[in-house]
Parts: C-alpha cells; sequence; structure tokens
C-alpha cells in the first residue's frame, strides 16, 4: 500500500475517533490515535493547512523577499502540535495533560476605547517531548522555546523545522531520539502571538509613547504593567501568568536541569546566534553548528557584534536558562535567522538538529 493510501487510511481512522470522542461515545485516550511505530514519517507528514497572514509592516528583513514568510499564528501552533503528537515518540511533558497543553491564558477584554481592537481570547500553551520510549538511561535534555517576541514569526518557522526533523523517519533523527529528550514549547507568549498576528495596537496601555512597537515584543498582560519586553520578565515570579506557567513547567519537565537550550527569534541582519555562556560559543556543538551553517555569524569576540551577549539584564530567558534558579543550562542559546525564506528557516531548524547529531554521533 502507498503511503498515501496509509495516511488516508490512518487519518480516517483518527478522525472517527476524534469524533466519535465528541459525540461522546466512548472517551478514547490520546494514544489510540498514535500511528504505528514502524510508520514512514517524512516532511510531508508536518504539512497541514494555514491561512497565509503577512506582516509587512513590521519586519523589515521581509520587505525585499519574493515570497514572503507568512506569519505564525496560535492555529498553526495548535494543528503542528496535534500532528506532532500523534507520532509514537512523542507524550506530553510532565506537566501538560494528555492534549499536551500546560494551561490556558486568562484573555483580554475588548477596550471599548478602541473599537478596532478585538478581544484576546483565552489562548493554550503546550508542552510536548520528543524521545524513544524503548531507550533508557541518561539522556541529553534538549529544551526548545519559541514565540518569546510576538512578531518574531522567524522563530517559529525554525522550531518548526527542528521539530519536523527530530520528529521524523530520517536515520540520524532516529539515533537523536535514542540519546536524547526534547522538550518543546511552540509558543510562550501566546496572546502576545495573538495580538501580533491580529494587529491589536492596545494604545491605551500604560506607557502612551509606546504606539505600535508594543505588539512586537510583549503581550497585554506585561504592558498593563507597565513592561515592554518579554524577553526581560524571565526572573519574575506571581506577575505574569504565562512566565509563571512557562517557567514552572520547563522546571518540572525537566527535572530543573538541561544540557541544550535554544530561545528562538529574528529576523535579525546579520543571521546570528549566540550564548550567554563563553563555553557554549567554543564547544564541539557550536563548531558543528559553523560548519552545518557558516552564513550564520556566531556572536561576541572576536567580532564586535553583539559582543555583550553575556551581560544581563537577568531577566532574559536565555539567562534565566543557564541561572540555578531556572533550568541549569550547560549551553544555552538565542537563535536569530535572518529575514529568510520559509524553506530556508525550515532548513536552519533542521541544522540546529544536525549539528547535535554530529556531535552525538562522534562521542
Ligand atoms: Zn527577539
Amino acid at each position: 500500500m502507498s503511503h498515501w493510501m496509509k495516511a488516508v487510511l490512518v487519518c480516517a481512522f483518527a478522525w472517527t475517533i476524534a469524533l466519535l470522542s465528541v459525540a461522546g461515545v466512548g472517551t478514547q485516550p490520546v494514544a489510540d490515535d498514535r500511528m504505528p511505530s514502524d510508520w514512514e514519517v517524512d516532511e510531508h507528514y508536518f504539512e497541514y493547512e494555514y491561512e497565509e497572514i503577512f506582516d509587512y509592516y513590521i519586519i523589515q528583513a521581509w520587505r525585499g523577499l519574493d515570497e514572503p514568510v507568512p506569519a505564525y499564528t496560535p492555529q498553526m501552533v495548535a494543528r503542528h502540535t496535534e500532528l506532532v503528537g500523534r507520532l509514537p515518540w512523542v507524550t506530553p511533558t510532565a506537566s501538560a495533560d494528555r492534549n499536551m497543553v500546560l494551561g490556558r491564558t486568562p484573555g483580554w477584554p475588548k477596550n471599548p476605547d478602541w473599537p478596532d481592537d478585538p478581544e484576546i481570547p483565552p489562548q493554550t500553551m503546550y508542552g510536548y517531548q520528543i524521545t524513544d520510549p524503548q531507550t533508557q538511561g541518561d539522556k541529553v535534555k534538549v529544551v526548545l522555546a519559541a514565540q518569546n517576541h510576538s512578531t518574531e514569526f522567524t522563530g517559529s518557522w525554525v522550531l518548526e523545522g527542528m521539530v519536523n526533523f527530530v520528529a521524523g523517519s530520517d536515520p540520524r533523527a532516529v539515533f537523536l531520539r535514542e540519546r536524547a529528550v526534547f522538550y518543546v514549547y511552540p509558543d510562550i507568549n501566546p496572546e502576545g502571538r495573538y495580538q501580533a498576528v491580529h494587529r491589536i495596537d492596545l494604545k491605551a496601555a500604560p506607557d502612551p509613547n509606546a504606539g505600535t512597537n508594543m505588539r512586537k515584543r510583549g503581550n497585554p498582560e506585561l504592558y498593563a504593567a507597565g513592561e515592554k519586553d518579554h524577553n526581560r520578565v524571565w526572573t519574575t515570579s506571581g506577575r505574569f501568568s504565562t512566565i509563571d506557567t512557562i517557567t514552572a513547567a520547563m522546571k518540572k519537565d525537566t527535572g530543573g536541569r538541561a544540557d541544550y537550550f535554544w530561545d528562538m527569534h529574528g529576523p535579525q541582519e546579520p543571521p546570528n546566534w549566540r550564548s550567554p555562556r563563553m563555553e557554549a560559543r567554543i564547544n564541539r556543538y557550536a563548531l558543528a553548528l559553523m560548519q552545518r551553517e557558516p552564513d550564520v555569524l556566531r556572536c561576541g569576540p572576536p567580532g564586535d557584534f553583539k559582543r555583550n551577549v553575556a551581560s544581563g539584564p537577568p531577566g532574559k530567558m536565555s539567562l534565566w536558562a543557564a541561572s540555578e534558579e531556572g533550568l541549569n543550562v550547560t549551553y544555552p542559546y538565542v537563535y536569530e535567522p535572518g529575514g529568510w525564506t520559509r524553506q530556508r528557516l525550515l532548513e536552519a531548524g533542521r541544522n540546529l538538529a544536525l549539528a547535535l547529531h554530529d556531535v552525538l554521533s562522534t562521542e
């Protein structure tokens, strides 16, 4: 039977189960939607329908592209997560429910002073992990996060590219799943992303000068408290619901320690990656990454670009991840892809995974 016919049959089966569940005819656990463990998963498996929304008004780096990159919406996070979650080597993280949901945001009411701005409905936060369930023992822990900054859709495409490779049937991905566990948090600022996609200005927020910049880096909960940047509040506790949910989940899921951590951002010129830890700039993973992506700049000395990557403020996510109070991450990284095509962004994610394969396969 061809892969396509198999896909149709399995999809039809999954939909039947889903419809029966919705109709209340027996409650099927998610595991029954699973693909067989010998399933061949290529990149076509991860294709899903989405509405293309373009946000040229914000990101200068995308203006010159013939094929601009679509915004990455909360609906796309849900659809991609659902697809990935059917695979037998993907499970909810310890703090997520069986639908891989960590929790929901409070939402934001409609502001009558700004009738063009819609309300923000409660948004979903997801967490899932990818690893071979048959292989036990100590595994390398890798944490992946995207959407820290609301309008930086590039980071989401890079995360999707990395997940699609790691969760696929390429023998190198199979090897990675035997040696590592990937903790994936695809939308760590979902109200901010909703706001960015829907072009909400929230002009009535406390900082009258923030203007349209507000939707770039924060979310309404932050603005109401006078904070503008979602990547400056990771050391807060009890102030912001999404920060509290995500930090608690990452700590519980990883047991409070991880080896690698990727916080996906961008786009930026030149495309670059960086780390607040000197050792992470010169380790074997860093060298493998430079081989895989020679056109992407490693920040910091000896060059001048983003030389002070190690300096604070401590509320940056990579610094929180590296801290004792955070995840005690040995190699924390931030990725800033260039103003690239969707295809190149997906390839970047694959390269982040392949560089790890280069390291683990030659140890
Ligand atoms: Zn950013």
